[in-house]
């Protein structure tokens, strides 16, 4: 590289994300030290996004940063953790002042929007590859995990479901879809918006979430499976954008990854918080998908009943 590893540090990833009271010593040391407030547990969790696999190669650089912070955002949001800290680790193809400063400058803007300091990494030379790993703050055992789902419990999502997926179909020329719906889906697949605006309501509420990172036939599919149960929604309620009940192209709301929406199960009683919560926040509304029940993961369509069990969501292995 036509910098060392050290000034490339010091140029593009000191000083991004608002400083962080709990945090005795950020980078420039072996480790990072935090102190863990009395009564919190610290949940982390780590992803890696590598070009060519997690985003098309030309993707700009600012939205590549935005997207690494943004999916490690997402499964702290699915824990009801409130994030504060990350560490990055970059392998990068060579030395590129403009794509580092781009992406540096959007790591910034990320950080500061969502209030996480950036504590330490690495640095490295090879194929474009971005991990972050993430930690975060929840009270002593408040935290909701994929397995505490039951029998009876309400399935909800937020947001909509399938515009990131339509934003890849469109970017890869396997669908065409109208101006104004082609650029809100791509920015959908390019900008994730973490729902941690969600976080209170999870640690109020919900039996068990996740975050629909690869469908959500897939992540639902993962909170039946640590719960030991299974469930019956219905492809009428899935939050969709009409455009996708038009055409009836469902399978992108259940199977394409990439929506960063959260997935969560509500015991019954719990019910009228859903109302509750989506007529004082509107723009953060929840929706009732169908209910958890003894085994079998199954869809409903008019009258028929589809299995939704065994396959769905994105695996790098197959
Ligand atoms: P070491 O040799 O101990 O692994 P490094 O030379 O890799 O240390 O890193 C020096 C310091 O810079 C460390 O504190 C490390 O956490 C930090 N650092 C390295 N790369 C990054 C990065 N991409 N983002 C943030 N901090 C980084
Ligand atoms: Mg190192």
């Amino acid at each position: 590289m036509a910098q060392d590893e050290f000034s490339i540090i010091r140029q593009y990833f000191h000083d991004v994300g608002p400083e962080c009271a709990d945090v005795r010593l950020g980078i420039g040391d072996d480790a990072a030290v935090i102190a863990v407030p009395d009564g919190m547990q610290l949940a982390v969790s780590i992803d890696t996004l590598i070009s060519g696999v997690h985003f098309p190669p030309d993707t700009a650089a600012a939205d590549v940063a935005a997207k690494a912070l943004a999916v490690n955002l997402s499964d702290l949001a699915a824990m009801a953790a409130t994030p504060s800290w990350f560490l990055l680790s970059i392998s990068l193809p060579g030395f590129d002042a403009d794509w580092l400063q781009q992406f540096s400058d959007g790591l910034r803007r990320s950080a500061e929007r969502y209030d996480v300091q950036l504590i330490g990494g690495d640095t490295c030379r090879g194929q474009l590859s971005i991990t972050v790993q993430i930690a975060g703050l929840v009270p002593a055992d408040g935290y909701v995990s994929r397995a505490g789902a039951s029998v009876g419990d309400l399935v909800l999502v937020s947001g909509q479901l399938g515009n990131a997926g339509l934003g890849l179909a469109h970017l890869q020329g396997s669908l065409e879809l109208p101006e104004e719906l082609a650029s809100r889906c791509v920015r959908a697949l390019n900008r994730p918006q973490p729902r941690l605006d969600l976080v209170d309501f999870l640690r109020n509420f919900a039996s068990a979430a996740i975050d629909i990172s690869d469908g959500l036939q897939g992540d639902l599919g993962h909170i039946l499976e640590a719960s030991g149960c299974g469930a019956r929604i219905e492809q009428g309620a899935l939050p969709v954008d009409p455009w996708i009940e038009q055409h009836d192209l469902y399978r992108y709301a259940l199977a394409s990854g990439d929506d960063y929406q959260i997935c969560c199960t509500l015991a019954p009683r719990h019910r009228g918080e859903v109302e509750n919560w989506n007529s004082q926040y509107p723009e953060r509304s929840l929706t009732i998908i169908g209910e958890v029940v003894d085994s079998g993961f199954l869809l409903r369509v008019g009258d028929e009943w589809i299995d939704l069990g065994n396959h769905g969501g994105f695996r790098h292995f197959e």
